[in-house]
């Protein structure tokens, strides 16, 4: 049971995969932080469907990237309430091959995706130790177990958190929190608009691409009672895109 008052943090919960999830987990009875970048009514829109169901959102802005920026809005607030799960679902793409590829474009998925990771987790994870519980859901991508041309430094973004995952578990499982890898494959959002479904929809057995819904529920169900035993996996939502 999910207690009155328990707070998940879901970090890039304005738009697609993180909206649905942050809503998933107030319907689940959780109050939410809700963490985005700059898009200021995408996330007062998550914030007014979250109050509806009668759940308290509060809001943060930040680059995740930006560890400073990232103290400044958390680290104090952790020390008031440690939240008891945290989604990590915040990410970009900046596709090119390699040979073309930008230090640019390599550094800024590199520390959005991973480094972002390490910003929020390492500024939460002390006074979520100190309750001795919790639930910590990365959201990786197939592309980060499979590798996709043109994505070099997204999957080698989505590979580190998988193995930043497996290794976190190993440290803080006995502290009786959960750490697990949610990884989709190709969802219905504002990343995926431009995929060519002609080519990419065959390679898919079901034939179609996910609902940001149907990552949110699995996400949901890992920050649960239910999975007690599930730990440092990584669990793939993608139709059979990866089997
Ligand atoms: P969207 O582009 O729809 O949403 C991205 C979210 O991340 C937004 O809330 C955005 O905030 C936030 N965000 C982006 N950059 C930053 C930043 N620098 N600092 C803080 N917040 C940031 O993405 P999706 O929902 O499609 O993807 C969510 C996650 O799932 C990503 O990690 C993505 O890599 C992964 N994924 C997505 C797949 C897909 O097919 N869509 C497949 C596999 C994995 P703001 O609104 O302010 O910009």
């Amino acid at each position: 049971m999910i207690g009155p008052g328990e707070v998940a943090l879901v970090v890039g919960g304005s738009r697609g995969i993180g909206r649905a999830t942050a809503l998933r987990l107030a319907e689940s009875g959780y109050d939410i932080w809700l963490t985005y970048n700059s898009n200021h009514a995408a996330a007062g829109e998550v914030r007014s469907l979250i109050e509806a169901k009668g759940r308290a959102c509060e809001l943060f802005s930040f680059d995740v990237g930006n560890y400073e920026a990232v103290q400044a809005a958390l680290a104090e607030r952790v020390q008031v309430t440690a939240p008891y799960a945290v989604v990590f679902s915040a990410g970009i793409a900046r596709d090119n091959l390699l040979v073309w590829m930008s230090r640019e474009e390599w550094e800024t998925v590199i520390n959005t995706n991973l480094n972002g990771f390490y910003n929020v987790v390492h500024t939460v994870l002390f006074s979520m130790l100190s309750q001795k519980r919790g639930r910590i859901v990365l959201i990786s991508s197939v592309s980060g177990q499979t590798g996709h041309a043109g994505q070099v430094n997204y999957s080698a973004s989505k590979a580190g958190l998988i193995g930043a995952a497996k290794a976190l578990a190993r440290e803080v499982g006995r502290k009786n929190i959960l750490v697990n890898v949610v990884s989709p494959g190709v969802i219905e959002t504002e990343m995926t608009e431009d995929v060519p479904r002609d080519k990419v929809l065959p390679l898919i057995p079901q034939r179609r691409f996910g609902a940001p819904e149907e990552v949110a529920s699995v996400v949901n169900f890992l920050c649960t009672d239910d999975p007690s035993y599930i730990h440092g996996q990584v669990i793939g939502v993608n139709g059979g895109l990866a089997i």
